[in-house]
């Protein structure tokens, strides 16, 4: 009887307290920053300098590109094969035009291995919802004023 009254006493405790379970997936989680879900990819910043398809672990990145009358390179196709895709980040951090990028975005279950190869398209869409979804991330910061400045 003692032990029933002591787990009840625990219970009833836990009934006032914030819940921390989600209905998910009516309601989503909110992550944080720096969590590495899914990329996204903006193609105007691209330089095709094929940096991040070097360095990925699994082979997963491919891309092509061609130059302009303009002598720059622009990228023409930009693939990534979230089958067998690590989400190690190592990608975007060697970037040197920050094109590619981790969002949070984490949802890819599907019944087709095929739908797991996604396009330039797929992940430049996946940038303008993070941009839609995170408009704070996105605020430009005001410079400090500089020493001497009135
Ligand atoms: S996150 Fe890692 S495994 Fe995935 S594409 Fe980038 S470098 Fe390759
Ligand atoms: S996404 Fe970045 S690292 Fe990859 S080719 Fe384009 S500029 Fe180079």
């Amino acid at each position: 009887m003692f032990g029933f009254l002591k787990g009840l006493g625990v219970t009833l405790s836990q009934l006032p307290k914030k819940k921390v379970t989600l209905q998910y997936p009516e309601v989503k989680p909110e992550w944080p920053e720096r969590f590495r879900g899914v990329h996204r990819f903006i193609p105007e910043l691209c330089i095709v300098c094929n940096q991040c398809a070097r360095i990925c672990p699994t082979d997963c990145i491919s891309l092509s590109g061609t130059r302009g009358d303009d002598k720059k390179m622009r990228i023409d196709t930009y693939d990534i094969n979230f089958d067998i895709c690590i989400l190690c980040s190592l990608c975007t951090d060697v970037c040197p035009t920050e094109s590619v990028l981790m969002s949070d975005t984490f949802e890819l279950a599907t019944y087709d291995r095929d739908d797991l190869y996604l396009n330039m398209h797929w992940l430049y869409d996946n940038e303008l919802s993070y941009e839609r979804n995170h408009p704070d991330r996105f605020e430009t910061k005001p410079e400090p004023e500089k020493a001497g400045d009135a």
